[in-house]
């Protein structure tokens, strides 16, 4: 199977990439800027290439550099947070450049292939906040909840191209994403966390190579959360 990963240098990309190597996948890693993050894992046998998601004229230089896949996953993205009165329009334009309009350009360039050959898998990774809403992340919010209503249309329209679509809502994932984060906000976050702890890269990517594979074969349209009972 060949697999290409959006943002695969670091974090839960990064995992996804290497779970799908581990099952003996040919996978496809795209990044913007971890150029030694990139290195190190073209050694490991990923192949990767540097694509900024946002950027339309980039996505198809790679979609033709790549060819068809067999999956595709929507990972690659960035927060914001700060109160909504306070966001600048840069900021929500990069925002939604990399969240929404990335996964909108990656999708379009790969789903013809798809659609020819009649079968394909799209995972696309939202937020927990795609769905219940974060304080001071309204920007994020409504990108990650852009790829949920995504998810549930996209899936209708090509069940009939035996393409499945599907969406990840992860909670607090130990991650880069959230490096700013204080020991007294990760312990506060702890404690409002069934599972007491924050998510793994792994428990994501475990959930994305599942839905990637013949096991999940009848699920399509459906949006999984993985955050230890937080918000549920
Ligand atoms: P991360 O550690 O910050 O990694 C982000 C990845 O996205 C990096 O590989 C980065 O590549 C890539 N990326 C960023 N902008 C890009 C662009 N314009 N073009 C191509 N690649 C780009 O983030 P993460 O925590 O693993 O998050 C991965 C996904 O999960 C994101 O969509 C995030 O919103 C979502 N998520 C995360 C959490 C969490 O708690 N961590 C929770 C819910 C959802 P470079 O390093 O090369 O820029």
């Amino acid at each position: 199977m060949k697999i290409l990963v959006t943002g695969a240098t670091r974090g839960i990309g990064r995992e996804a990439a290497l779970a799908f190597l581990e099952k003996g996948c040919e996978v496809i890693g795209v990044y913007a800027h971890s150029e030694r993050e990139a290195d190190n894992l073209r050694k490991s046998g990923i192949a990767l290439y540097k694509c900024d998601v946002s950027d339309k004229t980039e996505v198809t230089r790679l979609a033709e550099s790549v060819g068809n896949i067999d999956v595709l996953v929507n990972n690659a993205g960035i927060s914001l947070r700060g109160l909504f009165q306070r966001v600048t329009e840069d900021e929500e334009k990069a925002l939604y450049g990399v969240n929404l309009f990335g996964t909108l350009n990656v999708t379009r360039a790969f789903l013809q292939g798809m659609i020819n050959n009649k079968r394909g898998v799209i995972i696309n990774v939202s937020s927990v906040f795609g769905e219940t809403g974060g304080s001071m992340e309204a920007d994020y919010s409504a990108s990650k909840a852009a790829l949920i209503g995504l998810t549930k249309a996209l899936a209708k329209e090509v069940g009939p191209s035996c393409i499945r679509v599907n969406c990840v809502t992860p909670g607090v994932i130990d991650t880069d994403m959230n490096a700013a984060l204080t020991i007294d906000e990760v312990r506060e976050l702890t404690e409002e966390i069934p599972l007491e702890s924050l998510g793994s890269p792994r428990s994501v990517a475990d959930m994305i190579t599942f839905l990637a594979s013949d096991e999940a074969s009848y699920i399509t349209g459906a949006v999984i959360r993985i955050d230890g009972g937080w918000k549920t």
